[in-house]
């Protein structure tokens, strides 16, 4: 698994950078802009030699023209978003790897929250862009219920220790509503007081682990499709 870097940037966003030591090998996930993605991987002495994106939203895909333009890194994302994806060089489909030096990765499709969207799996780690948020999933834009119980059940079939690496800061809020479907969920009611001590000393609440997703997120725990598009449509109009 390589060494993982997060950087927030604009609002609530976190690019990943995934760093394979033994090869020098970096790669940007998601880079919603470039400055500080390659201001963090310069200070760390790494070059960026590829770019996964997950799918084709402005925050998820906004700095690949200027990392390009600074590093050459060759952009892969998701094979049918392709058209979105700004100087894509590689469009993967479900099944396909990607390599960070040592360390491979497979490709997921997972449409739901986009009509494209796909996540890489590596071994102990998932990008997952927005799909899976911590005891959250993504808005369904372009998608189904159907088709985000079914992304959500492929993860949930990796490994449970392994590490999610989502795109964005939603937790505080995704708690705050888990807590209405299911207030006497023990594990639910820790992970929450403990996320806001987190946020309140400003400190990411991101990576977490496929384990805690199972224990306490309403829509990985939805019993059936139908209770899933319930749940989401109770979250959207949730404030
Ligand atoms: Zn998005
Ligand atoms: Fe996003």
């Amino acid at each position: 698994m390589p060494e993982v870097v997060g950087i927030p940037v604009l609002s609530d966003n976190y690019v990943w950078l995934a760093h394979d030591v033994a090869s020098g090998e970096t790669a940007v996930i998601d880079p919603a802009v470039a400055g500080p993605v390659l201001e963090a991987a310069t200070s760390r002495g790494w070059t960026i030699t590829q770019i996964l994106n997950t799918h084709w939203h402005p925050d998820h895909v906004g700095g690949n023209a200027d990392i390009v333009k600074a590093t050459g890194a060759k952009v892969t994302g998701p094979a049918g978003e392709a058209g979105k994806i700004p100087h894509i060089s590689r469009a993967v489909v479900e099944g396909d790897t990607v390599q960070i030096g040592a360390s491979i990765g497979r490709v997921i499709d997972c449409p739901a929250h986009t009509a494209g969207h796909n996540a890489y799996a590596f071994e102990g780690a998932l990008f997952c862009g927005d799909t899976l948020f911590a005891m959250g999933c993504g808005r369904l834009f372009e998608g189904t219920a159907e088709q985000m119980h079914a992304a959500l059940a492929k993860f949930m079939a990796l490994p449970p220790r392994t590490l999610v690496y989502c795109a964005h800061e939603y937790t505080q809020s995704n708690a705050r509503f888990a807590l209405t479907v299911e207030p006497e969920n023990e594990a639910l009611v820790r992970r929450a007081e403990a996320v806001d001590r987190l946020r309140s000393r400003g400190e990411p609440t991101v990576p977490f682990s496929l384990a805690m997703e199972a224990a306490t997120n309403p829509f990985v725990r939805a019993g059936s499709v139908e209770e899933l598009a319930r749940r989401r449509a109770a979250k959207d109009a949730f404030r």
